[in-house]
C-alpha cells in the first residue's frame, strides 16, 4: 500500500500538486440548490486538477455531487462560488467552440431521428460535414450495426446507451464528460466496451472526466481516479495510476491493479466494509 498512498499524495488535489490544471481545474467549487425553503448543499469547496489529455474518474456515493461537477463543467449548471475551467476554457467557452463530447446517463436521443441520424447529429449542430467513414466505424465498435435506421423506442436502454457514447464520440471531441456512460449495460458489453473506449482515447487523448461507480472501471481506464465523500461532496483522495499503457484485460489480474483497487475500496467503503470483487 505504501506505494499507492505515497503517489496519492503527489495527485492533483490542489496545494502542493505538481499538476498546474492544464486538463481539468475544478477550483474551491461549491454547488448549492435551493429546494423550497430548503437549501442542498451538494458540492463543497471541491477542488481537482489533471493535465492535458489525461483521463480522470470519479468515484463516491450516491448524491456526493458527481453528476453535477459534470454538469458544471458541460455549462447545464452554474456553479455557487469556485470555478471550473477545462484545458483553460471556460464550459461556455468549450461548447461554443464544439469541443466538447457528452455523454450523459440521461441524454436525450432525439426520438424521430434514426440511430445513424443521432449519430450524425453533432456534425449538423456544428454546421460540419458530416465523417460518414467515421459514423460507420463507430456504430460497429458500439454493436448497433443493423440497427441504422431503428429509431430509439425501438432499442433496449443499453443500445440507446450505446447511440449515446456513440455520438459523444464522432466529433473526435478535446474534452469528453462521461457520466456513468456503461451504466445499463451488461459486464461483457461493458468490458469490451472499455476496451474500445481506451483504444479511440488511445489514439487521440481527449481531456476526459468520467463518473463511475465500479472502480476495476475506474482503474483500468484512467491516469488519476478522485474518490469523493457524501454529500456535501468533497474530493477525499486523488489516486494516482502509474499502470503502464496500452493497457489490455489481463492488467487487471495485477497485484498493482489489486492494490489501486483495493485503496479506492477502503476509501469508499472504509476498510473493515470493502466490498471485494466490485465492478
Ligand atoms: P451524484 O451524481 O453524485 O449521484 P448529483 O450531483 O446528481 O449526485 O447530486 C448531488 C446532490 O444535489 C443530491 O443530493 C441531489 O439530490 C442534489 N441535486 C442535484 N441536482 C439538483 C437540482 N437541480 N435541484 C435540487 N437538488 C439537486
Ligand atoms: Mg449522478
Amino acid at each position: 500500500m505504501a506505494q499507492v498512498a505515497e503517489a496519492s499524495t503527489s495527485a492533483g488535489t490542489g496545494g502542493a500538486a505538481p499538476s498546474i490544471g492544464t486538463g481539468v481545474r475544478i477550483d474551491h467549487l461549491s454547488k448549492t440548490f435551493r429546494v423550497g425553503r430548503r437549501t442542498v448543499a451538494a458540492l463543497e469547496d471541491a477542488t481537482l486538477w489533471t493535465d492535458k489529455g489525461s483521463f480522470l474518474s470519479l468515484l463516491g456515493p450516491s448524491g456526493c455531487g458527481k453528476s453535477t461537477i459534470l454538469r458544471i463543467l458541460a455549462g447545464l449548471e452554474e456553479p455557487t462560488s469556485g470555478s471550473a475551467l477545462v484545458e483553460g476554457r471556460t464550459p461556455l467557452q468549450l461548447r461554443r467552440g464544439n469541443e466538447l463530447g457528452i455523454a450523459f446517463q440521461d441524454s436525450a436521443l432525439l426520438p424521430w431521428r434514426s440511430v445513424l441520424s443521432n449519430i450524425r447529429l453533432p456534425f449538423e449542430v456544428s454546421g460540419q460535414k458530416p465523417d460518414d467513414a467515421l459514423v460507420g466505424e463507430l456504430i460497429k465498435l458500439v454493436g448497433l450495426e443493423g440497427f441504422e435506421k431503428a429509431k430509439p423506442a425501438q432499442l433496449s436502454g443499453g443500445m440507446r446507451q450505446r447511440v449515446s457514447i456513440a455520438r459523444a464520440l464522432v466529433v473526435t471531441p478535446s474534452v469528453l464528460l462521461l457520466d456513468e456512460p456503461f451504466g445499463a449495460l451488461d459486464d461483457m458489453t461493458r468490458q469490451r466496451l472499455n476496451v474500445e473506449l481506451l483504444r479511440i482515447w488511445t489514439e487521440k487523448p481527449a481531456t476526459t472526466l468520467m463518473v463511475t461507480h465500479s472502480i476495476s472501471e475506474a482503474v483500468f481506464l484512467s491516469d488519476q481516479v478522485a474518490v469523493m465523500s457524501a454529500r456535501p461532496g468533497r474530493v477525499q483522495e486523488v489516486l494516482q495510476v502509474d499502470l503502464p499503457r496500452p493497457r489490455t484485460p489481463d492488467l487487471m489480474r495485477t497485484p498493482e491493479f489489486h492494490a489501486l483497487h483495493d485503496r479506492a475500496s477502503e476509501l469508499l467503503f472504509g476498510g473493515a466494509s470493502a466490498v471485494p470483487g466490485e465492478g
